[in-house]
């Protein structure tokens, strides 16, 4: 498979407001060089607790929002360096689902019309060809053809993601950027989007960006998974090297918070505690060090960098090679 998408040392911080009156405004550094491969067909999933930087990072890749160092290539193409008219037309290829599909649809516009939109935008269709390709859409994402002319409101959050997934497949893109595609709907209507996905992924050789804090759903999508804390990405491998060696101790940490369907099972090791650091301020060295059960000494000192593990399988922790071991000994 050839890479689709490579993004290198990411970077976006915010100003915000001092806590106190008349003081300087604070960095704030949502993605601090983040780096990434996805190939084509392939679903990568990005996963971390919330504000960890995982949905920026998804915006700065489609330019909603404007990095302010790294690069973005798509397809051999730079898009960080793009000026508006080639954006636009890129944006064809690359396009985001939300995760509230209610406020992403305008409510005053009937689903026939909020499909069509970016056909006509894109002029891809004309006069009788948007309606017949707006019905063609309505049935792959399973909407029935008397949806057409109703409005968003008188649908389901699991209906209303459907309209935003056909109107997501309306331009043909190569690349989706899914953020929290499904938390907002009940469980049962999870399976059934996630399902769609995958089938659409098939059917038209998508490959996803899928952003989740649910490391259940990502296990069910992903062929490679990365996990973010503080804005970097501290773990990076397929995804049935990540639950089954961890060998980061946040991934472990997240996967141990996962629920068991089984009431027989318990969990054997230590579930996260504390709280996530502030961005503005982060902790020396590891930034992981104040929640970590094996921190040492060089951990509160050094921030250990993003580092082969394995045979596509990195991680920016000291102890890599023995969190396996420190597993172990505290079972
Ligand atoms: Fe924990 Fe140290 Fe590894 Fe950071 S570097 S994750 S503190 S063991």
């Amino acid at each position: 498979m050839s890479t689709l998408l490579k993004v290198e040392n990411l970077r976006k911080a915010f100003k915000v407001s001092a806590n106190r009156p008349g003081a300087a405004k604070q960095s704030l550094r949502a993605v601090d060089g983040v780096s990434f491969e996805i190939k084509s067909g392939e679903t990568l999933g990005l996963v971390g607790e919330s504000g960890c930087g995982k949905s920026t990072t998804g915006k700065l890749l489609l330019r909603l929002i404007e990095p302010d160092s790294g690069t973005i290539q798509f397809n051999c193409r730079d898009v960080a360096g793009m000026g508006h008219r080639e954006l636009t037309a890129i944006r064809r290829d690359m396009q985001m689902i939300f995760q509230d599909p209610y406020s992403s649809l305008n409510p005053r516009m009937r689903v026939g019309e909020i499909i069509g939109e970016p056909l006509v935008v894109h002029t891809l269709a004309k006069g009788r060809a948007i309606k017949e390709q707006v019905l063609a859409l309505m049935q792959k994402v399973g909407l029935a053809p008397e949806h057409y002319d109703r409005y968003p409101h008188e649908f389901s959050g699991g209906q209303r993601q459907r309209i935003g997934i056909a109107r997501t497949l309306a331009v043909q893109p190569r690349l989706i950027v899914a953020d929290e595609p499904v938390s907002a709907l009940d469980l049962s209507i999870q399976a059934q989007i996630v399902n769609l996905l995958k089938d659409l992924q098939e059917e038209f050789g998508l490959t996803y960006l899928f952003i989740s804090h649910d490391l259940g759903i990502i296990e069910h999508v992903c062929d490679r998974v990365a996990v973010m804390y503080l804005g970097r990405i501290v773990e990076i491998a397929t995804a049935e090297q990540l639950y089954h060696q961890p060998c980061h101790p946040y991934t472990e940490a997240l996967l141990n918070a996962v629920p068991i369907p089984d009431p027989q099972r318990v969990r054997e090791h230590q579930i996260l505690s504390g709280e996530i650091p502030s961005p503005i301020n982060p902790p020396t060295g590891c930034h992981f060090h104040p929640r970590c059960p094996y921190a040492q000494e060089i951990c509160r000192k050094e921030y250990p960098a993003l580092a082969d593990h394995a045979k596509g399988h990195q991680s920016a922790c000291h102890f890599s090679d023995e969190v396996g071991r420190f597993r172990q000994s505290r079972s």
